[in-house]
């Protein structure tokens, strides 16, 4: 889900994601200690009430009680999530609020057992809205990045997003600044475009693309979230590794062919894709079709704080709305590995730690 999405995709009423209340325990243990990797995750999308009270509560800042910030995240339309993610970009000014937030983030994903993340954040949002330098920014997001690999032993690579709708002019400058900073920065892996996809498809973007693979970024692009499989097509066409979401690949057998031959990875975000009335329910979701049709396929959460979930509880719905078994969970968890960018060592490394996990 990108926080930039228009009003259309708003759902009119809120969608229940059918999760038990109480999944059993010894499962909730085995997927904390599964060691998986996290693909598609927004940075200002981890940003709980509770911080953003924090945040609000520096000098020279309006204090929000968490009462009124647990509304802001209470939303029941599009609107609502847009109030909730502008109200979080807001008090995202200085390099130690990002730090803070990037130091929760890491922290929390390491209690669900998350060993390695890829982070996109709103490079777009931050010089098309916001209008500041980035470099400062990021010296607080790596602050907490290199803190938490030495603490907690959790590895993260960043992805610098553009948005699709602000146009190729505006994204120019993102990936530009990803290339730059990559010399100095090797955590700044990849480059990305979420936003409207109804307003713009991958290919105004082809040139941009080229030159941020020559400059040594990966490649990622939200896809078939909610538009059809034209724009799935374009990501690929472009040259795009990684699809976010892919939703309606299902659509088009020719497309699931191509995406199963090739081995593209989806980031698959159940909860978000509920959420925002993308997918009906869970168990509308594709996920499973995917799987079983040999799609390389990874589970996500996207904006964890905007959706009540995190990767653990999409691990469990999985496993309820899908009938994952533990064998499935764990190729789950080995694909989220191997579909990273992460070295070849270090992939072997962990896809080892799964395949002898029990
Ligand atoms: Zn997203």
């Amino acid at each position: 889900m990108n926080p930039n999405l228009p009003l259309a995709f708003l759902m009119e009423e809120e969608a229940t994601i059918n999760l038990q209340p109480n999944p059993v325990p010894e499962l909730r243990d085995f997927l904390r200690n599964l060691p998986k990797a996290e693909l598609h995750l927004h940075l200002e999308g981890t940003v709980t009430p509770e911080t953003l009270v924090d945040l609000t509560r520096q000098p020279g800042r309006t204090p929000l009680t968490l009462d009124a910030a647990r509304a802001l995240y209470n939303y029941t339309d599009f609107t609502g999530f847009l109030m909730a993610f502008k109200a979080i970009s807001e008090q995202l000014q200085a390099a130690a609020d990002y730090e803070l937030i990037t130091w929760r983030m890491l922290q929390d994903l390491h209690r669900q057992g998350v060993v390695h993340a890829e982070v996109y954040v709103s490079v777009g949002v931050v010089y098309y809205w916001r209008r500041v330098a980035f470099e400062p920014l990021f010296e607080g997001m790596e602050r907490a990045r290199i803190r938490a690999e030495r603490e907690l032993g959790i590895t993260l690579y960043w992805i610098f997003d553009a948005v699709r709708h602000f146009g190729p002019e505006a994204a120019e400058p993102v990936f530009l600044k990803a290339a730059e900073l990559r010399a100095a920065n090797p955590s700044i892996i990849g480059i990305g475009i979420g936003g409207d996809e109804r307003k713009t498809g991958p290919e105004p973007f082809r040139e941009l693309y080229a030159q941020a693979a020559a400059a040594g970024l990966h490649l990622t692009c939200h896809a078939g979230e909610t538009v059809g499989p034209q724009s799935i097509w374009g990501a690929l066409n472009i040259g795009s590794e990684r699809i976010g979401h892919g939703l309606s690949a299902i659509h088009d057998p020719e497309l699931l062919e191509i995406l199963s031959t090739r081995q593209i990875p989806i980031e698959i975000c159940v909860s978000s894709n509920v959420r925002t009335g993308c997918c009906p329910q869970a168990f509308d979701h594709p996920a499973r079709e995917y799987f079983d049709s040999g799609l390389m396929i990874t589970l996500n959460s996207d904006d964890p704080a905007l959706f009540g979930s995190n990767l653990l509880d999409e691990y469990l719905l999985a496993e309820q709305a899908f009938g994952f078994t533990r064998d499935h969970l764990r190729e789950l968890a080995a694909n989220s590995i191997e579909a990273s960018f992460l070295p070849p060592e270090t992939k072997l490394l962990w896809l080892n730690r799964i395949q002898n996990y029990e």
